[in-house]
């Protein structure tokens, strides 16, 4: 079976592989891939020679321009990441206006980013993905819903752990999930049946692992 990637980094922003290295791994698991690496906005005006890849969207603009010509199957977004929650709606107008994939970083305990993350992400009609969300409140459950906002189950071992909770209020909520590696170098990403183990473990069936990536398809083809 045929898995749809999400949510993957490069060596643009803090992954450790290359983009062609990354997408030839992808195609080697029968996996379309997106690549999504962090965006921070202008929060680290100070580290601006450091962050310069990833503080602006035009260096995403310029590297999607140059990367989507050579690979099939490929497509682009962004992660806002450790940002001032107040400034999540702009920052996701903005890459939703370019076209990218819109991703928030959320909550998990594995990786801290600003409380109220969670919130600005679902009450954002411009956000597609809240990836590993930690813990979802109701009120995030029922914000999730309206603004049709998918949410992440991971592979990723950091996060890993939050998964039945996160699964469990999906549930009971009617969310759409999707399955992600949230990889930072290719040995890291996955194939469909590893993936299918991720959602067995966070307590999804056989038939809502083949749902969550029937998501992801559907979702991915929009930016082919
Ligand atoms: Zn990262
Ligand atoms: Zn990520």
């Amino acid at each position: 079976m045929k898995r749809y990637e999400l949510h993957s980094h490069t060596n643009f922003s803090d992954g450790k592989t290359s983009i062609e290295e990354m997408v030839n791994k992808a195609y080697e698991l029968n996996s379309a891939i997106a690549i999504t690496d962090h965006f921070i906005g202008d929060e680290f005006g100070i580290n601006k020679i450091l962050y310069s890849n990833i503080s602006s969207l035009d260096s995403f603009l310029k590297r999607r321009d140059k990367f989507s010509k050579i690979f099939d199957e490929v497509v682009f977004g962004i992660e806002i990441t450790r940002v001032n929650p107040r400034k999540i709606p702009e920052m996701a107008m903005a890459a939703k206006k370019h076209g990218f994939i819109v991703l928030v970083h959320g909550e998990t305990g594995g990786d801290k980013v600003p409380a109220g993350t969670n919130t600005a992400a679902l009450n954002c009609e411009y956000v597609d993905i809240l990836a590993h969300p930690g813990h979802l409140s109701e009120e995030d459950a029922l914000r999730a819903k309206q603004n049709k906002i998918f949410i992440e189950i991971t592979a990723r071992e950091i996060h890993r752990s939050e998964n039945p909770e996160i699964a469990k209020i999906c549930k009971k909520f009617n969310l759409e999930m999707v399955i992600n590696t949230d990889a930072h170098s290719a040995d890291e990403l996955i194939d469909y049946e590893t993936a299918n183990n991720v959602g067995l473990n966070a307590g999804l069936s056989e038939d809502e692992v083949w749902q969550a990536n029937e998501n992801a398809k559907k979702f991915f083809k929009k930016f082919i």
